[in-house]
Formats: C-alpha cells, structure tokens, sequence
C-alpha cells in the first residue's frame, strides 16, 4: 500500500454555521468526488466529524487529466443539492464554470436545437469534475475547523466492515461510513461480500472515450452551447464550453479496424480526428490535442443496478450505486442529491444511523433504478423504436407548448423524482416497480441468507458456523452470611455480597466443583449448591455436600488462595506454586476455562448476519442432508460468484440462468 498523504485541513476558526444537531457522529466517507464532498459539507454543517479517504490526489494540485478530465452539466438537481447546503456553495461552486442551456445536434442535413436558453429558468453550469471538486474542497477547508474534518488524499481503501464501520481493519471505527468511490466501488465491494442476498448488475456500455481540452469553442459552433458532432469511422465528439476554453469527449465504437484507441503517435492521433470531423477538424490538428489524444487510457464507461443501497453501517452513494455511464447527464447530479437526501435523513432521525438509512434506501433505491431506466432506455427492438419515437414526438409537441417536454430537458430542469417520470412511461419500458416492490426487494437483498427460489441448495443438518450445542451445564449457586472477595471463573476476582445468591455457569462439572473449592477456601462453612441443567431436566447433584460434589470427575487441583489475594488486589493471577503436579493440574484448569472463555467470546462474536444465517437454516428444519450436490459449506464446491450460488441472475429486472456457471449455482473446476 502508497503512504497516504495526510492534509489535516486547518483554519483558525469555523467560518460555517453549524447547528450540531449530529454532533458527536462519526462518519467516513469513501471517495472524495461530488457526493463525497458535499455530504462531507453537509455532516461538517451538523457537527459531525468527518473522515474522508480519496484514492487519488489532490485535485486542486494535480495533472488531472486522467479520470477526472470530462466536463459535466450540473442541471436543476445538482443545483438544489449543493444549495441544501447554502446559496455560498453553490456560489463558489458556479464560479468555478461556465452557465449555458442550449444543446445543438449536428446532422448532415444541418444543424437542429434541441434545446434552447429559456430566461425564466437559470441556465446549467458546465464544469470539469476535477473544478467542481476543487470548489468543494477549498469551500471545506475555508468553513471547517480541523479537529473534526481529516482529509487523507492517496489512500486507497480496499475493505470497509459495514457491520462495525472499520474502514481497512484499521482500529477505528465509524457510526457510519459512506461509500461514494464511484463505479469501481470498494465500499460496494465488501458488502457484496458479506451480504449474500446484495446484487450487483454491472454492465459495459459500448463504445471507448477520451477527452480533449481545448482554449476555445472551435470554429464555427456556437461558443456559448453544448454541440454533438457525428464523424467518420464511428467517432463523435461531444464539446461543452467550459469556464476557460472546451472540453471535447471522443466516443468510438473500438474493435474497427483503426481503433483510435490503440494510436500512440500523436501526430497520427491529430490527423485521424482533423479528418474524421470535417466540421471542425482545424480545431483537432494541433500537436497539443495529439499529445492529450495519446497519453490518455481510453475509458469505457459502465452502468450499475443494486438492488439495495445499504448495509449495516454503510451508505452507497452516486456512481457506487446506481452508475448511469454518463448517458442521460444526471449522474453526478443524482449524486449530489443521494448526498443530501442522506445528510437530510439523518438529521430528520436526529442521528439515528440505522433509521436513517433505511429511509435513505427507501427514497434513493426506486430513483436509481428508474434514473438507470430513463437513461440506458427500454429493453427490447420495439420498445426501443417506441421510446425514440415518443422522444422525437415530445420534442417536436413541445415547441408548440403541448405535452411534456423532452425528456432530457425534464431531467435536467425539473425536481420531478425520477421514479414518477420512469411511471409515466410503464407503457413503454414496462411496469416499474412499486414502494413496497422496492421496500421488499431491500429486505431481500440484505437478509443474511435470500431464499434460493427452489434450486438446488446448501441443505446442513446443522449450520457449520454453529457452535456446538452444550448437552449439559452446572450451576453453582450460594449465598453467603457475609461479603467476600473470591476467584470466579475466568480468572476474575468476583465479590460475593452479603444475602445474595451468586449463581456461576460453568460448563464442566470439573469446573463447578474448582470453582465451588476456591470459594470454599475463603469461606469454609458456607453452603454451595451444584445443579445439572440439561434440555430437560435441572437436578441438585449432592444436596447434602457442601463442596465438592460427590462422584465428581475432577480431583483436587490445588489452593487458589494466593491467586484470589493478587486478584483481589487488582494484580495479574499467577499459575503455579504447590509441587508440580498441583502446578500443571492448575495449568490445566485454567487452561480449560481459557478455551471456555475465547469460544463464549468467539460466539459473542459471531455477527448478525450469522445469526440470522443460522435461524433461517433451523427454519429450514434441515435433518439430514438430501441427494443433492451441497454448495458451499466445509465440503461443497464454492457458491458460483458471479450468481452468489442461485443459479440465475436477474438482470433489468429479467431472470436469467447465471452464463457464468451454466445454472448449477457452482462453477465446475
Ligand atoms: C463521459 C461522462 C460524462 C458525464 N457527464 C455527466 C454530466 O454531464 N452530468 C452529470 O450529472 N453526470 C455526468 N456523468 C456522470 C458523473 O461523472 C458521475 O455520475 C459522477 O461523477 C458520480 O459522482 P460520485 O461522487 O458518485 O463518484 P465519482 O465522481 O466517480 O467520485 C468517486 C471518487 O472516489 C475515489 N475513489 C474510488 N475508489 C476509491 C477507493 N477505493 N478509496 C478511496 N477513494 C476512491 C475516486 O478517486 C473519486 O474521486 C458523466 C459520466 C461520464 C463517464
């Protein structure tokens, strides 16, 4: 692992007004892109303290052409998103772009507006993702004081545990850990791990991209729109004007015969794009857009359905949750509301951490999906040709003041949840699922083990994960005249208070009747009762016998009294003393309770997801073990990873049998 670089952002005193309506909440945020820093901003706000953990550096300071280089459109969404923090943000976040609403599609045939600036509504703001962060980042170092925001750039994290909130196994731990690390999500990565009923849809869209910056909107668009120029071979460019120049995406089909992906001259990579945009072709041909060309990867953009968004103590946000691929322009706006939404509903829980997440899933997993729908559009040839049709018709309907408005446009400038305008079109993507489809599927999704549907199935007599069941404990139980100070199990000195019965569980009658002698040893007269409790039956072993019980299994191991003396005095209990046998029968019996100990702490242990895993295999009632090939376990073959052992996937909403191990729920080596 790099060493992080750790900036400790400090300023003399906190700018931000703060209500410390969560004060005393931890929260680790995974990723510092949009939805990471503006919920940083909005839990800051709170009172919160805040760990942000960004794989990348610094963007304010970096070559930032990787990853971060495209422009994005920040539409009505985002805006509203930033302004619940305040009008300041927003502010700062604006400066940092460049304000424009009209789109321009060029056709062969000529040029067509499919949008256009309307004075009664502000403008989107165009702005590169590394100026949108860097806004964000500097607003937080200005408002907030540093001993509740830590900001460690260059660090990575490859695990979070969402049910103690460590992030990376590190000793601390957070009420409460966002994971907003984009499309390759860690965070999202760890809870698919431990949470067997969490389904991940990922898919590659086609096509490849890069992104060129150019000083100027090039000759002769229009320098104040956004413009899609079809080319040659496949290639279009997307161009936005940005606050200092433009931003070019190159998107290709890549697997052609000249894939510009594969191109490492730069003077053949300007060449190629002069003479596959006539429109604009001067504007490519310079060795500076060759140079940018070439020294970037291509990136393939994916798209991401889960069917819950969180877990334990973890929240996924933004591209972690639901990634469009860029295709509708609404990612990081919806990002930056999952942000807020968030921040939103732990305040209105007054920093209940597990009731505001189940109110974050409740409102942000049916606005994913339905965003996913709008942007990737129905499945199926007909339905597709449905959806353009109806897109074509409303765009056209709508410059006469009829019908809705395009629904590009009514992503971008309305506040409509995405889930009402995906309804409105059940006609043509199909039924979308209602609140209670989603609350159910949430539950589903994170109950420790999901039904497995019939198929063929992991069938225990006894859940392996289980500890053995006892057959029988004793109990010893006394109540002394008197209060004294002794060595109870564990090696613990207990205190026995005067008229109260002390009763002990201990798991071997050897035990009890060490644990009866030492008592006796430090008060001889008194009585002491041994029971045997089974499953069914509670019996008084000597009701005579004081201590030990008759017919005892153990043999006398040795005087514990120098032990209860040092306990007793808050010093460590020593083993030994006597002759030697008295010495390794000591040994012995402490070791025994020491097992007893580390397995009573390793089934305290046992997280709930085991419990719950265990319950629902008793539910099974499971006695014998069918004829059937057993997935998982100590013996079985792994479950298949790609379908978790199901068998199926489900993908867009449509059952299909997992391709990766053919249905049988195991991959067959
Ligand atoms: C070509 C293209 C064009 C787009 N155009 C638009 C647009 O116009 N409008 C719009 O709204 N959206 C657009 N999007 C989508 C938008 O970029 C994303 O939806 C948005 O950036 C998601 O924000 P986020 O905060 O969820 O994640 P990101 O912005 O991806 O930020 C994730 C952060 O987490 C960090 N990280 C990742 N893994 C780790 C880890 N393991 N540990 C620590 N840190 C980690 C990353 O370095 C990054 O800084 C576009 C996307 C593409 C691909």
């Amino acid at each position: 692992m790099r060493y992080p670089c750790i900036l400790t952002l400090t300023v003399a005193h906190s700018l931000a007004p703060s209500n410390n309506q969560l004060q005393g909440l931890r929260a680790a945020i995974v990723g510092g892109g949009a939805s990471g820093l503006l919920l940083a901003h909005r839990l800051l706000d709170a009172g919160c303290t805040v760990k942000i953990f960004e794989g990348r550096a610094d963007p304010r300071g970096s070559d930032a052409l990787e990853g971060r280089a495209y422009a994005l459109g920040l539409g009505l969404r985002g805006r509203t998103a930033i302004r619940s923090c305040d009008e300041g943000l927003w502010q700062s976040v604006k400066g940092a772009g460049f304000g424009s609403d009209r789109f321009t599609i060029h056709l062969p045939f000529g040029a067509i507006d499919l949008r256009k600036p309307d004075p009664s509504r502000e403008p989107s703001v165009l702005i590169y993702q590394t100026a949108l962060c860097g806004a964000l980042l500097d607003e937080l170092e200005r408002r907030h004081a540093s001993d509740r925001l830590r900001m460690i750039f260059e660090r990575k994290v490859e695990d979070v545990d969402p049910l103690t909130g460590a992030v990376d196994g590190d000793g601390e731990t957070f009420d409460l850990v966002a994971g907003c690390d984009g499309v390759n999500s860690a965070t999202r990565g760890a809870i698919a791990k431990r949470c067997p009923g969490f389904d991940v849809e990922r898919v590659e869209l086609p096509g490849s991209l890069k992104v060129v910056r150019l000083s100027s909107m090039p000759e002769p668009l229009a320098p104040d729109a956004v413009h899609l120029v079809p080319g040659k071979g496949g290639l279009a460019a997307f161009l936005e004007p940005t606050k200092d120049g433009a931003c070019a995406l190159l998107s290709w089909r890549p697997g052609g015969d000249a894939d510009p992906g594969t191109i490492t001259d730069a003077d053949a990579a300007r060449l190629l794009l002069a003479d596959s945009f006539a429109l604009i072709g001067a504007a490519f041909n310079t060795t500076a857009v060759g140079d940018q060309f070439v020294r970037q990867n291509s990136s393939r953009a994916a798209t991401i359905r889960c069917n819950a968004y969180t877990y334990g103590r973890v929240a996924l946000l933004g591209d972690a949750a639901h990634s469009t691929g860029g295709a509708s322009g609404q990612g990081c706006n919806s990002a930056l509301q999952d942000a807020a939404a968030l921040a939103d509903a732990l305040l209105e829980t007054g920093g209940d951490v597990a009731g505001a997440l189940e109110r974050y899933g409740n409102e942000r997993v049916p606005e994913g999906h339905a965003l996913l729908d709008l942007s990737v559009g129905p499945k199926g040839a007909l339905r597709r040709a449905r959806f353009g049709l109806s897109a074509v018709a409303s765009s056209l309907l709508s410059k006469f003041g009829i019908g809705e408005p395009p629904l590009q446009t009514l992503l971008t400038t309305s506040l409509e949840p995405f889930a009402d305008i995906r309804r409105r079109r059940d006609s043509t993507f199909g039924k979308f699922p209602s609140a209670e489809d989603f609350a159910q599927m949430r539950a589903k999704a994170t109950a420790p083990m999901a039904p497995r549907d019939g198929r063929k199935t992991v069938r225990y007599a006894r859940n392996p994960w289980d500890p053995p069941a006892p057959e029988a404990y004793y109990e010893v139980r006394f109540s002394p005249p008197r209060g004294f100070t002794y060595e109870a199990l564990g090696s613990t000195a207990a205190k026995a208070e005067a008229g109260v019965t002390t009763t002990h569980r201990c798991s071997s009658l050897m035990e009890a009747n060490a644990l009866a002698r030492r008592v006796l040893s430090r008060m001889p007269t008194l009585a002491i009762a041994t029971f045997k409790v089974t499953s069914d039956s509670v019996r008084l072993l000597d009701a005579a016998a004081r201590a030990p019980v008759a017919e005892a299994e153990d043999v006398w191991v040795g005087d514990f009294t120098d032990v209860v003396a040092t306990a007793a005095a808050g010093a460590a209990s020593p083993v030994g003393g006597g002759d030697n046998r008295a010495a390794d029968d000591r040994q012995a019996v402490w070791d025994d309770m020491l097992q007893d100990l580390a397995e009573r702490e390793a089934a305290e242990a046992r997280t709930d997801v085991d419990e719950q895993w265990s319950a629902y295999l008793r539910s099974l009632q499971v006695t014998r073990e069918i004829d059937a090939v057993a997935i998982g376990g100590e013996n079985g073959p792994a479950p298949c990873p790609l379908c978790n052992g199901k068998g199926v996937r489900v993908m867009f909403g449509k059952e299909s049998k997992c391709e990766w191990c053919d249905g049988q729920g195991y991959v067959k080596l």
